[in-house]
Order: structure tokens, then C-alpha cells, then sequence
């Protein structure tokens, strides 16, 4: 099963994307680890990476698309897919159709977390006690709140016209979450859960 999470920065896609993965066994691929991970490395791409990650913009699609093409094409992949940060804009839904079309493994379902703006700065506020993150400081979480309004939160139109997508509520404790995109997971495929 192919699942694509969408949600605001702090809306806790990652936090479930892991418990998912844990559930029902399927890799949980971020690309925002990801590029962390490059970044840590010190490979090229992580050296592009940085600077743009540090001002909370986006790195652009063909450098995402090859990204995530390498991940898809592992093997731990081909049984299915939590995706968490990918698709990103409209641009990089289109080709994530493409290339899923190519591979004959289309997305089966997208799950979008909702939350309000100020959960989403007490969350990131949170994370940052523990986290370390560079790109969780207060000017950079409001550059990413604006990018992904401007250009992550069409995604959600682009799932629902396709009939794929569902919305849960995501202000609730992580268990009352959980279960509620387990539900949605489990009326639509019956059994998956069990
Ligand atoms: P995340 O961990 O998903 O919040 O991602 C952290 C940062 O990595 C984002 O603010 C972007 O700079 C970059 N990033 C992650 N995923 C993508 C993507 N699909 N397209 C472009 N940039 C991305």
C-alpha cells in the first residue's frame, strides 16, 4: 500500500509516518531526513541543500525528483510506502504521478493531518527543545508556514480531485491520531491493520 501524509510543518506527519511505518511495516521515507542525512555527509546534494533548508525554502524539483526516485527504486520500497514531505507543490505531485505510473505502483491513499497555526508554532517550539534542528528557529517556521501555504497546501486539492485524499483532525493527542488515520486505513482496506 502506497501512502502519501500531508500537513503543515509541525502537523505531526513525521511523528505518525513512524508509527505507521512500525504498524503496518512499510518503509517511512522523509524527505526531509533525507536531505538532513546529505547534509550530515557532506555530499553534494547535502551541500546544496543546506543553505536552502536553513531559510525554510524549498530544493528544487529535479533534485527532489531524482531523490526520491532512488529511494522508490529500493528495495524495502517495493511492498509499499509511507511518504512523508513529498510531493511538496503541485509540480512535484505531477511528477510523483509520472514516475509511480511508470513503476505501475500508484498512490493508494493521501492522508492530510489539519491543524491550526498556533499548534503548529507551540509544537515547533517543542521540537526545538529536543530536536536541534537549524531550521526550526522562529523566523525560518514562519517562512516555512508561508511556503507551504503558497505552494504545499495545493497538493491537497490535487489528491482530493482524485478522489484520494481523506482529512483527520490533527490536534488531538499522537494515539487519538494514530487511530483515526488507522481507521480511515482499515475502512478503506480492510484487514491491513490487523
Ligand atoms: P521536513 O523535514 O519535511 O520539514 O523538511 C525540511 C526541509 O527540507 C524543508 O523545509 C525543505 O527545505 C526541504 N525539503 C523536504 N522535502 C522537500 C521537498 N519535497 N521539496 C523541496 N524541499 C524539501
Amino acid at each position: 500500500m502506497r501512502i502519501v501524509l500531508l500537513g503543515a510543518p509541525g502537523s505531526g506527519k513525521g511523528t505518525q509516518a513512524a508509527l505507521l511505518q512500525e504498524r503496518l511495516g512499510l518503509p517511512h521515507i522523509s524527505t526531509g531526513v533525507l536531505l538532513r542525512k546529505a547534509v550530515e555527509d557532506r555530499t553534494p546534494l547535502g551541500q546544496q541543500a543546506n543553505a536552502i533548508i536553513d531559510r525554510g525554502e524549498l530544493v528544487p524539483d529535479d533534485v527532489m525528483l531524482e531523490l526520491i526516485e532512488q529511494r522508490l527504486g529500493e528495495a524495502d520500497a517495493q511492498k509499499g510506502f509511507l511518504l512523508d514531505g513529498y510531493p511538496r507543490n503541485l509540480s512535484q505531485a505531477q511528477s510523483l504521478d509520472k514516475l509511480l505510473e511508470r513503476l505501475g505502483q500508484p498512490v493508494d491513499e493521501a492522508i492530510q493531518i489539519d491543524i491550526d497555526p498556533e499548534s503548529v508554532i507551540a509544537r515547533i517550539a517543542k521540537r526545538a527543545e529536543t530536536e536541534d534542528r537549524s531550521d526550526d528557529t522562529e523566523d525560518v517556521v514562519r517562512n516555512r508556514m508561508q511556503v507551504y501555504e503558497e505552494q504545499t497546501a495545493p497538493v491537497v486539492g490535487y489528491y482530493a480531485e482524485r478522489g484520494l485524499l481523506t482529512r483527520v483532525l490533527g490536534t488531538g493527542s499522537i494515539e487519538e491520531v494514530l487511530r483515526l488515520i488507522l481507521s480511515v486505513l482499515e475502512i478503506e482496506h480492510p484487514g491491513l491493520t490487523a
